[in-house]
């Protein structure tokens, strides 16, 4: 009788630990199903999530491994975007040194040769100079604005009147202006606190003056005159220069674009670009509207103290 019952039990346990086997192996198969239709989805149309309704340990691992495919993803996006940017910045750096370096060297043969008289000599040598003196703009121009694009260089931007930063910008033109009769004319208005960061805003705001001024006839007038709106406050800069065509608005603010109009004046299209991105930086944005053959008006907006503690400084 013992030895029967020892018989049942013996069977009982293989039975027992066969089923638990299969258990474990069934619950295997399923696991890395589940684990290869993720990888799979993720093959197939990067991070595609599989649907999981049991918080089972197996659900929190596909979920981990959801979690860490996407992140790869999207870490090789932005490894594609940044390698774009800096192809992009590359080829159009190595289009904008060709001229002046092919200047240069023309002047270094020329320098070269008997027979120059004293004048020549010291024309070529200045040529020379100032073709070097653009390169080294373009150069620091550029990497300052990439690095402002990737946010390598950041700024401060806080709550702080606009009267000094708008002053500092025309003293920054003052000499270019005057030197072309040009009069830079600030309207009266009431200090208003906007959210900014002085320096960088004079800059921007000194770019836009400074096209205002290249592109304007002798003797003409650049008037600068505030709008306090809702939640920004404008500030328009208008001239009488030789405008811009609609078709152009768009164009005019990106990296290294010059109109046909001035392509005989000295520029390296970098100073809307920069513009716009310390602005941008600051939340404020730029636009412009022109009459050609009239005058262009550029609109810089920058935000009101209350909507700028109601949206960016909350956060
Ligand atoms: P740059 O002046 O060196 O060419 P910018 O980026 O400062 O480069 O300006 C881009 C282009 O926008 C200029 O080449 C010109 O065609 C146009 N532009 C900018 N400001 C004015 C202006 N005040 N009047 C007419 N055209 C302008």
């Amino acid at each position: 009788m013992t030895e029967k019952w020892t018989v049942v039990l013996c069977i009982g346990i293989a039975v027992l630990s066969i089923l638990a086997l299969a258990g474990t192996m069934i619950y295997y198969i399923v696991s890395m199903k589940k684990l290869e239709k993720v990888l799979d989805n993720f093959e197939k149309n990067r991070a595609q999530e599989l649907e999981l309704t049991k918080e089972t340990r197996e659900s929190k691992l596909v979920s981990r491994l959801n979690r860490l495919l996407k992140n790869v993803s999207r870490n090789q996006e932005k490894a594609l975007e940044e390698r774009d940017q800096v192809a992009g910045m590359v080829s159009d750096l190595s289009h904008q040194l060709k001229t002046p370096l092919s200047n240069i060297l023309m002047y270094t043969e020329l320098l070269e040769e008997d027979g120059l008289t004293i004048r020549e000599r010291q024309e070529f040598l200045q040529e020379t100079r100032m073709q070097t003196e653009k390169m080294q703009w373009l150069m620091k121009t550029l990497l300052k604005a990439s690095r402002l694009e990737q946010g390598i260089v950041t700024f401060p931007v806080s709550c702080t009147g606009i009267k000094k930063t708008v002053a500092m910008a025309v003293g920054g033109v003052y000499a270019r202006a005057s030197g072309k009769k040009i009069i830079v004319a600030t309207s009266e208005f009431q200090e208003c606190v906007l959210y900014h960061n002085p320096k960088w805003t004079a800059e921007a705001l000194v770019n836009i003056l400074e096209n205002a001024v290249k592109y304007s006839p002798e003797g003409s007038v650049i008037t600068i005159e505030l709008y306090p709106m809702e939640f920004y406050t404008r500030i328009d800069i208008q001239d009488q220069g030789l405008g811009i065509e609609e078709k152009e608005y768009n164009n005019i603010f990106k990296r290294f674009y010059r109109g046909k109009q001035v392509e005989q004046q000295d520029g390296g299209g970098l100073g809307l670009y920069l513009a716009q991105l310390i602005l941008n930086r600051e939340k404020g944005y730029i636009t412009v509207t022109s009459s050609p053959g009239n005058g262009s008006c550029f609109h810089v907006y920058l935000l009101n103290e209350a909507s700028a503690r109601k949206t960016v400084i909350r956060q």
